[in-house]
C-alpha cells in the first residue's frame, strides 16, 4: 500500500538520490514496465551496505523473467501479504541518475497519466538496461569444495556447462526442472554462474591504451635526474622520456596532461620496442582510458557573433524578463537572428560553470545548429538523438554523469532525460512544433512543457523561441505568465518574402494545369528564373511517397491497409503500397482485384512524384529530397543539408522536414504546393498548424542578401489563413484562433484529455466506451464528450475509440487522475472487455 500513495503523492522523491542507509533490507524498484506502483525486492544481505538510491539491478519478475530496475528507495518496512522477492544482481555502485531526475519522472507520469515505469524506459538509452531474456553461463573459477552445491543445485550447472551462455528460460526447458528462479539466484550468490558479460554490459566502451610515469610525481627532481642518469647510454629510451616530460606538460605547474600511447610513440618516433623497454623496466605504466566515440580533438573556438543593435536589445531584453518570469517567450520574425541571440546567452551561462539544453524539433536542425554552435563552444557541445547509435548515447549519458566536460546538449525532445548536473538555461526553439509531443508509446509528454518543468527543479530559465508562436505560449506570454521579448525585422533589414497564391482550382478547370501535373505555370516561371541566376529553391509538399491514392477508374476500387482504416500510398521508387501507419506493403496489382480490368490510376501527389516532376521540367539540374524515405539514418540527413548548403543540390524537395528553422543562404523561392490539405484537416488547431507551417516554410526564402519570394498553391485563395500568410500576419491569426478557442472552450481556456480506448472487436470496443462515459458522465457532466470515431478507426488491428474530457485548470490534476484511474480500473476489470487497452493523451496535439 505504501508504494501507491508514495507514488501518488510523489514524496520521497525529495530525499537526495545518494543516501544508502545500513539499515535498509528492502529495495522499492522502477521496473521498465506499465505498472503503476512500485516493487518491493528483499536486499541480499551482502549489498545492504552498498545500495544507493538510483543505481540499476536485476529483478525477476513474474515467471521466468529478469528486468533491469532503478532503485528508488531503501527502508526497512517488509511489506505484509505477499512473498518479497530478493534482487539477483547489482549492477552499479554509483547511482546512475542524479537529482532531480527521479521526481522528473514521477512528475511526467503523474501530468500524462502514465506509469514511471513507462518513462524509464523512455528515458534511459537501452545500453543501460538489460534485456529481459537474461544470459548467463558458467564460472569456470569456481571451485565446488568451498560451497557444496544441492542435487538441483549441481544438475543446473551441468546442463548449463554443456553451452557457453544460456537464456534462463532456456535453460529451464532443457534441465526439466521447473521454477529455477531460486537455484539460479542461489548459483550466483555461490558465484558458480555469472550474468554472461555482454548483455550486462550491453555498453562497451571504446577504451585507448595511455602511459604514463610509474612511480616519479612531477616536482620529484631527485628521481628526475636520478632517471636520466641510467638512461644516459639508451639515446631512443631517453628521447621517448623527453617526449612524455613534453606532452604531458610534467615540469609546468598545473594538472598534468594525459598522453596516449599513440601520441607518444608519433611524437618520439621511436618503435615499440623502446616502450616495451622502458615499460618493463617500471620506468612507465601503461592504463587503459575510455574515450569518446562522439569527437575528436577539442576544437579551436571562436567568440559569437556580435549582435546588431536590434539583436543587443532584445538579448537585454529577455535577462531582463528573466528577473521577473522563469519563462521568456522569443517571438522573432524568420532569420531575425534568434540563433545567434541564443548563442550569446549559452556563452553567459556556460560562463557560470552551468549547464544549457537546447531542444529543437528534428533532426535535421541539430544537423545545421552543430557547426553553427561548434564554432564558438568546441566540445563542451555534445548532440543527443535517436539516430546515434545506442552506444554513442550511452556515452553522452556517462560523459553528463561523471562531469566529462559536456556543458551544453542540442538534442531532440528526448534529451530532457539526460542527467544534468546543474541546468542554468533551456532553449525551445521552434517552440510551436508539434513534434515535440511525444505520440506512440507512453509517455506522451510535450518536451517544451516538460522541460519548463525539469528547469524549475534546477532552478533555471526557460527561453522559448519561434517566429509563429503556439496558440497556448502567446496567450501565456500576453497574459503575463511568460515574458515576452519581439524582434520584428530581419536581420540586415531584409524584407519578409513574398507571397503570392495562385488558384489552383482556376488552373485545372481551364486545363492550364493537367490532372498529373502539381506545378502551376507561376511556380516553373519563378523557379526557371532562379535556376537561371544561380539560386535555389525549396519545394514543400506534405505528403511523402508518390501518390497517396491509387484507384480502379472505373469502380473506384482502392487499395486499403489490411490491418488499418487506411488506403495505402503508393511508392514508385520500390513499386510498392505501403500503408504509412504500419508499414505493410505490397505488390501494386496491374488489374483491378474487383472488376478485373486494366484500369488502375494513380491520383494525387506525394514529395516522389514532385521530384519526378521537377526532373522532367529542369532537367540537368541536381535535385535532393528530404523526407522520411531519404533519412532513415543520421547520415543521409548530414548528407542532404550538406549537398544544399553547397549548392551541390539546387531544388530541395521535402515534407514537414523543410519548413523547420533551416538556414541556407541562397534560396530566393519556395513552394508552397498544396496548402488545401493542411487548411482542411479535421481538428481545432488546423488552422493554426496551417500558418505556422507555411509562415515557416516562407521563411526559408530570402534569408540572406535579398527578399525572396513564395509560390503558394491552392484551390481556397480567398482563404483567411492565406491572406494573413500574404501579410505575415500572426497578430491578426492569433486573434481570430483564440476567439474561436474561448467561444467552443478550447485549450488555453481548459485542458484537454483524450481518452483511448481500443480492442480488436468493435462491438465490444463500443459496448466499453459507452460503458467508461456513463461513468465518467455523472463525475464530469458536460465536460465529457460524446465518444468519437478518429478518422483512423483502426490501426494494426485494433479499432479506436476517443473520448474527450475538457478540464478546468483550476480544477486539480490529482483529483481528476483518481476519478480516471478508478475508471478505469472498473471497466477493464469487467470480463466483457477482456482484451480492452485504454490509455490517455493528456494536453493532445
Ligand atoms: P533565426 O534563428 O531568427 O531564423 P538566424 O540566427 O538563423 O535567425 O539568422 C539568420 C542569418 O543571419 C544566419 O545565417 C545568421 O548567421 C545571420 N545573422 C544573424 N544575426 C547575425 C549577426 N549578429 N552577425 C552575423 N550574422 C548574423
Ligand atoms: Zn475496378
Ligand atoms: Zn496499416
Amino acid at each position: 500500500m505504501h508504494q501507491t500513495l508514495r507514488f501518488l503523492s510523489g514524496a520521497g522523491c525529495d530525499k537526495p538520490a545518494h543516501i544508502s542507509s545500513s539499515m535498509a533490507r528492502f529495495a522499492d524498484v522502477i521496473l521498465p514496465l506499465p505498472l503503476a506502483r512500485y516493487f518491493t525486492y528483499r536486499i541480499p544481505e551482502t549489498w545492504q551496505e552498498s545500495l544507493v538510491s538510483g543505481s540499476r539491478v536485476i529483478v525477476p519478475f513474474g515467471r521466468k523473467r529478469y528486468y533491469t530496475a532503478i532503485v528508488v528507495h531503501l527502508h526497512d518496512n517488509e511489506p505484509q501479504g505477499y512473498e518479497v522477492k530478493e534482487i539477483s544482481t547489482l549492477l552499479d555502485s554509483d547511482p546512475i541518475l542524479r537529482r532531480p531526475q527521479l521526481r522528473f519522472w514521477e512528475w511526467i507520469a503523474d501530468y500524462y497519466l502514465c506509469s514511471v515505469g513507462d518513462v524509464f524506459k523512455a528515458a534511459v538509452p537501452s545500453g543501460l538496461k538489460i534485456e529481459s531474456e537474461t544470459q548467463i553461463s558458467c564460472n569456470d573459477a569456481f571451485v565446488e569444495g568451498e560451497s557444496p552445491l544441492k542435487d538441483r543445485e549441481a544438475t543446473l550447472l551441468d546442463t548449463l556447462s554443456l553451452h557457453e551462455k544460456m537464456s534462463v528460460q532456456d535453460l529451464e526447458k532443457e534441465s526439466g526442472l521447473r521454477n529455477i528462479l531460486p537455484l539460479v539466484r542461489s548459483l550466483m550468490e555461490k558465484q558458480a554462474i555469472v550474468v554472461s558479460e555482454e548483455l550486462r554490459h550491453k555498453y562497451r566502451p571504446r577504451t585507448e591504451s595511455y602511459i604514463r610515469l610509474a612511480h616519479i610525481a612531477p616536482g620529484d627532481g631527485d628521481k628526475l635526474r636520478g632517471l636520466f642518469e641510467e638512461l644516459k647510454n639508451a639515446k631512443k629510451q631517453l628521447r621517448l622520456l623527453m617526449c612524455y616530460l613534453e606532452l604531458s606538460r610534467f615540469m609546468q605547474k598545473g594538472e598534468l596532461r594525459e598522453v596516449s600511447r599513440k601520441e607518444l610513440l608519433e611524437r618520439a618516433e621511436v618503435s615499440q620496442q623502446i616502450l616495451s623497454a622502458l615499460l618493463s623496466k617500471g620506468v612507465f605504466e601503461n592504463y587503459a582510458k575510455e574515450v569518446s566515440r562522439l569527437s575528436c580533438q577539442p576544437l579551436r573556438t571562436e567568440p559569437p557573433h556580435p549582435l546588431t543593435t536590434i539583436q543587443e536589445k532584445a538579448y537585454r531584453a529577455i535577462i531582463e524578463r528573466f528577473t521577473t518570469h522563469a519563462v521568456t517567450l522569443l517571438h522573432g520574425v524568420t532569420s531575425s537572428g534568434k540563433t545567434e541571440i541564443y548563442t550569446h546567452l549559452i556563452d553567459t551561462v556556460v560562463r557560470q560553470g552551468r549547464q544549457v539544453l537546447y531542444l529543437v524539433p528534428e533532426i535535421a536542425l541539430t544537423t545545421q545548429l552543430t557547426s553553427r554552435l561548434q564554432r564558438v563552444f568546441g566540445d563542451k557541445l555534445v548532440i543527443y538523438h535517436s539516430k546515434f547509435t545506442d552506444n554513442e548515447r550511452v556515452e553522452i549519458w556517462n560523459n553528463l554523469l561523471h562531469d566529462r566536460g559536456a556543458q551544453i546538449v542540442l538534442g531532440v525532445r528526448s534529451s530532457i532525460f539526460l542527467p544534468f548536473r546543474d541546468l542554468g538555461l533551456v532553449i525551445v526553439d521552434e517552440e510551436h512544433e508539434g513534434s515535440y509531443k511525444q505520440q506512440e508509446p507512453a509517455p506522451r509528454y510535450h518536451a517544451r512543457n516538460a522541460a519548463i518543468v525539469l528547469a524549475s527543479m534546477h532552478g533555471a530559465k526557460t527561453l522559448l523561441g519561434t517566429a509563429t508562436p503556439a496558440i497556448e505560449s502567446y496567450y501565456n506570454a500576453q497574459s503575463g505568465k511568460y515574458g515576452l521579448v519581439e524582434l520584428l525585422t530581419r536581420h540586415e533589414e531584409i524584407d519578409l518574402p513574398r507571397i503570392l497564391p495562385i488558384d489552383m482550382g482556376d488552373l485545372r478547370r481551364k486545363r492550364r494545369v493537367s490532372y498529373d501535373s502539381n506545378l502551376s505555370p507561376q511556380l516553373k516561371e519563378a523557379c526557371e528564373e532562379a535556376l537561371d541566376k544561380g539560386e535555389q529553391i525549396i519545394l514543400f509538399q506534405n505528403r511523402r511517397g508518390f501518390a497517396p491514392m491509387v484507384e480502379c477508374r472505373l469502380c473506384a476500387w482502392t487499395p486499403r491497409c489490411t490491418r488499418c482504416d487506411v488506403s495505402l500510398t503508393y511508392h514508385k521508387h520500390t513499386n510498392r503500397l505501403v500503408c504509412h501507419y504500419c508499414g505493410y506493403e505490397q505488390e501494386v496489382p496491374t488489374r483491378c482485384p474487383s472488376c478485373g480490368e486494366a484500369s488502375i490510376v494513380i491520383r494525387g501527389f506525394g514529395t516522389e512524384r514532385i521530384e519526378e516532376e521537377i526532373h522532367h521540367t529542369f532537367p540537368g539540374y541536381p535535385v535532393a529530397r528530404m523526407d522520411l524515405d531519404t533519412t532513415r539514418n543520421r547520415k543521409a540527413y548530414e548528407q542532404i543539408i550538406a549537398d544544399f548548403e553547397q549548392q551541390k543540390s539546387r531544388i530541395l524537395i521535402g515534407t514537414q522536414m523543410v519548413t523547420k528553422g533551416l538556414d541556407f543562404d541562397h534560396v530566393s523561392v519556395v513552394g508552397i504546393l498544396s496548402a488545401d490539405t493542411l487548411l482542411n484537416y479535421p481538428d481545432f488547431r488546423a488552422h493554426e498548424r496551417a500558418f505556422q507551417m507555411m509562415e515557416q516554410v516562407a521563411g526559408r526564402a530570402g534569408r540572406k542578401n535579398r527578399q525572396g519570394s513564395v509560390i503558394l498553391q491552392t484551390a481556397q485563395p480567398q482563404h483567411p489563413v492565406i491572406g494573413q500568410i500574404m501579410r505575415h500576419d500572426y497578430a491578426g491569426m492569433y486573434a481570430t484562433q483564440i476567439a474561436e478557442r474561448q467561444q467552443f472552450n478550447y485549450p488555453p481556456f481548459t485542458r484537454l484529455i483524450y481518452i483511448y480506448l481500443k480492442h480488436r472487436d468493435e462491438t465490444t470496443l463500443e459496448a466499453a466506451t459507452r460503458d467508461l462515459a456513463r461513468r465518467l458522465y455523472p463525475i464530469f457532466g458536460q465536460r465529457v464528450s460524446e465518444p468519437h470515431t478518429p478518422p483512423v478507426a483502426r490501426i494494426q488491428l485494433l479499432y479506436i475509440r476517443r473520448v474527450m474530457l475538457k478540464i478546468e485548470h483550476t480544477a486539480s490534476i490529482k483529483k481528476v487522475r483518481e476519478i480516471l484511474r478508478q475508471a478505469q480500473e472498473e471497466v477493464t476489470d469487467d470480463s466483457r472487455f477482456k482484451g480492452l487497452i485504454i490509455y490517455y493523451d493528456v494536453d493532445p496535439l
